[in-house]
């Protein structure tokens, strides 16, 4: 764990904060001593709040904001919120993120409109927004070495191709271009732009993949490490990567996956 000096003095926004990872990234980031916004959608206020409860009464600072990241006028809401509550914006974890699964020939046009909308156009308004208030704002080296820092939550489906998720596989790879475009658009202002991307990870979004004990066996035949990821070791990799100590790092992703993309399958000489 990252002890408070790590982050103080600067203002963390992270998107799908209510639960899974983004929410273990809040708990991280707020321990590491950044003030941390906590965005969620409408039917998540009871979830967001708690969390901001339990951030305040471990000696940290939180806020609520509500914002669905995939409509634009709710995203530059939701960033004149932040920006009014703690007067600038130093990292942006843009976590927000949906699975819709069909077999191709069965997604609907609205299946991969949702999943693109929210992984794919919801981190690019989120981005845009952070870039703009990165450098309105200018440096701040007293705080941190980096005008400002975005880390986009990918998968390693921006690699590993997926039957029945091509929408959630094309989303995760259009993110690994849009995420190294943008790094490459804005290292010259030295604001840091970088993906993680997780293997399986226990929450929510899979839990079909993890919930019983024969899912849980065949998915661990596909990690080489040996066990099923958990939100903080995604929360971990994200304190480091929007820290200085990570300062010359930008434009990667960093795979957070206990050896997913080393292709298991082939251990045995394939
Ligand atoms: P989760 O379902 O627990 O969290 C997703 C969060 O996004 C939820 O809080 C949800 O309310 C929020 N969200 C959905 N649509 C939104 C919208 N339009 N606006 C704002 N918030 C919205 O799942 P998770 O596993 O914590 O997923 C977080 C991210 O990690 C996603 O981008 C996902 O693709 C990625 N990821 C997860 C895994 C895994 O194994 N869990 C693996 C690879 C990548």
């Amino acid at each position: 764990m990252w002890d408070r000096d790590l982050l103080s003095g600067q203002v963390a926004l992270v998107t799908g904060a209510s639960s899974g990872i983004g929410r273990a990234c809040a708990e991280a980031l707020a321990r590491a001593g950044a003030r941390v916004a906590v965005n969620h959608l409408p039917a998540e206020t009871a979830e967001a709040r708690s969390l901001v409860g339990s951030i305040r009464d471990a000696g940290g600072e939180a806020i609520p904001v509500v914002a669905d990241v995939s409509t634009e006028d709710q995203v530059r809401s939701m960033f004149a919120e932040v920006v009014g509550a703690f007067g600038t914006l130093h990292i942006l974890v843009n976590n927000a993120g949906i699975q819709s699964d069909a077999a191709f020939t069965d997604m609907t046009l609205d299946q991969w409109r949702k999943v693109i909308e929210i992984n794919l156009t919801g981190q690019f308004l989120c981005a845009r927004e952070a870039v703009r208030e990165f450098l309105r704002r200018g440096p701040q080296p007293e705080v941190s070495k980096a005008l400002g820092k975005i880390v986009c939550m990918s998968s390693v489906h921006q690699t590993i191709p997926w039957a029945g998720h091509a929408n959630y596989a094309a989303s995760k790879g259009g993110l690994a271009l849009l995420m190294q475009t943008i790094a490459q658009e804005f290292a010259s202002h030295r604001i840091r732009v970088n993906a993680i991307a997780p293997g399986a990870i226990r929450t929510p979004i899979n839990r079909d993949a993890w919930s019983s004990e024969e899912a849980a066996e065949e998915l661990l035949a596909l990690i080489p490490y040996g066990r099923i990821g958990e939100p903080g070791d995604i929360a971990d990799a994200v304190c480091w990567l929007v820290s200085d100590l990570s300062d010359y790092v930008t434009g990667t992703t960093l795979y957070v996956d206990g050896g997913m993309t080393l292709y298991p399958g082939f251990r045995e000489n394939g």
